[in-house]
């Protein structure tokens, strides 16, 4: 038999379930290959520093594996078209699950050709704690809210679902690789560099660096951006250089020392947060092209063109907002109360549809996860479940004096304000003329105006929301 480790997510060869599978289930005599895909749908939503990002992890997984005496082939092409290239019959396919609809059509599609070559697909969980669907309410339905859901997986989560999985080379040590006639390209590279590098190596460091200083103090510092306060993992937990059960574990370590016990547990929150939005996207695909409350599908969105021009280039005028999306376009990553202020601007003051702000994060974000993407947009729109209520609008310049008081994240990303005081550096509009003349910032010359008045926002909100 032909057994095949098709690595997509999990890019590490340690505490890896599927992995785990694989190297258990090989006999003598069977041939292997470990196995990746590069393609076009790969790359739909991928910006060039998620692409230097992941061809960072994966020369950081041929490492691991050259070490251990194991290649791991790169191809480039439909996934299909690879598989019919490669596989023989007989042959064993092994993979962890992507819950992400598109790619449960792609993995339909490969599990139904592997059928006509009297072969198989085996898919196991791996990106999530709980398996996909094995958080239910009694009555056997989905959560779509989620304290119930957080109280269910407290209940629910046991040492099956966070031990270490240890995966034993031995076998296919003994064994012969299997060899194709495809032809392999790995050219695609960026040379585009982001806030944090790929790999395993580089994502092990955060979540220590994390766990010795971060962790608890995560409750007191994780909403203000200038602090270095949240772990900054999401990019290595997306594409799995750091396992999810490696991040529970960390903290349930913590739980047991830590002083202030409630500083872990809010960390413990978002990690079932993002739970909570895969068994979303689990339950109801839908939401790839629409909203997850359906009547909000009826929305008159504007697709005001110069606006959203002037959000995505961090020009509105409103501070706060375009620091945060001058760091998405810098860094490839925001901060998630940047991310909350910056879709709720653009949703709720000019009023765009949401999808563009969610097709914007994914072409520019590391970290990009269909499901915390789309939830958290879903979220700042009011059109999603457990969603910030409509008529419950960020006030920006609120947010930015409560959670950047001094403005130091500002001036950090937006440098033509350096010299604006407190004062004045959430709402520079205020300035009167001979402030802004003795700072050398005037306002529609060296920064903008406002481009909308944010205390007209809740009447067309309310307006609309109510209509339907
Ligand atoms: C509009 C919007 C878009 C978002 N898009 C993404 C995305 O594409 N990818 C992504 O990973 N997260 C996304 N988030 C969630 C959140 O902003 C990021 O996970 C977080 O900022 C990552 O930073 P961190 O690793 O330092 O998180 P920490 O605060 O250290 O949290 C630890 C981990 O928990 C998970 N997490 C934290 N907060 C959330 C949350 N609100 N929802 C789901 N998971 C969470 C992440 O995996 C994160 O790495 C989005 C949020 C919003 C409001």
């Amino acid at each position: 038999m032909v057994r095949i480790l098709w690595f997509r997510k999990n890019l590490r060869i340690s505490d890896n379930r599927i992995l785990k599978v694989f190297l258990d289930e090989i006999n003598p005599g069977d041939r292997y290959l470990f196995l990746y895909i590069k393609n076009k749908n790969t790359f739909r939503y991928f910006g060039e520093k998620r692409v230097h990002f992941l061809n960072q992890c994966l020369d950081d997984l041929k490492n691991q594996l050259k070490d251990r005496g194991f290649n791991l082939h790169i191809f480039k092409g439909n996934t299909l078209n690879v598989f019919k290239q490669i596989i023989q019959s007989d042959s064993r396919v092994y993979v962890d699950r992507q819950i992400e609809p598109y790619c449960i059509t792609r993995d339909e599609r490969t599990a139904d050709f592997l059928r006509t070559m009297n072969s198989e697909l085996i898919t196991i969980d791996d990106s999530t704690l709980f398996e996909s669907g094995e958080v239910l309410k009694p009555d056997g339905k989905p959560y779509t809210v989620f304290t119930p859901f957080k109280k269910r997986c407290e209940l629910l989560i046991g040492e099956k679902h966070w031990s270490e999985e240890s995966c034993n080379f031995a076998k296919p040590a003994s064994c012969k690789e299997y060899k194709t006639n495809a032809v392999e390209n790995y050219k695609f590279r960026t040379n585009v560099e982001g806030f944090v590098k790929g790999g395993r190596t580089e994502g092990l460091k955060l979540l220590k660096s994390f766990e010795r200083k971060g962790i608890e103090k995560y409750n007191t510092l994780r909403d203000f951006p200038a602090e270095n306060g949240t772990s900054r993992l999401s990019p290595h937990l997306h594409f799995g250089t750091v396992s999810i059960r490696e991040c529970y574990r960390a903290a349930l370590g913590k739980l047991e020392t830590a002083d202030d016990k409630d500083e872990v547990r809010t960390w413990i929150n978002e990690l079932l947060w993002r739970e909570f939005y895969y068994n979303i996207s689990h339950h109801f695909p839908y939401i790839l092209d629409g909203a997850f409350k359906r009547q909000y599908d009826r929305i008159k969105w504007s697709y005001d063109e110069d606006l959203f021009k002037k959000w995505r280039e961090g020009k509105t005028g409103y501070p706060i907002v375009d620091a945060g999306m001058r760091q998405l376009e810098k860094e490839g990553w925001v901060h998630n109360r940047l991310r909350m202020i910056t879709a709720m601007f653009l949703t709720k003051d000019l009023f765009i549809d949401w999808k563009l702000g969610e097709k914007f994060f994914a072409e520019h974000l590391i970290d990009l996860d269909f499901s915390s993407n789309n939830g958290g947009w879903q979220w700042s729109a009011s059109t999603g479940c457990d969603a910030q209520p409509y008529f419950r609008i960020f006030n920006p310049y609120l947010q930015s004096a409560k959670f950047d008081p001094e403005g130091n994240y500002i001036k950090q990303y937006v440098p033509e304000l350096k010299n604006v005081p407190p004062k004045y550096i959430h709402n520079p509009s205020l300035m009167p003329d001979e402030i802004q003349n003795k700072l050398g910032v005037i306002l529609g010359r060296d920064y903008p105006l406002p481009v909308v008045e944010h205390s007209k926002a809740k009447d067309r909100i309310m307006k609309e929301f109510r209509s339907l």
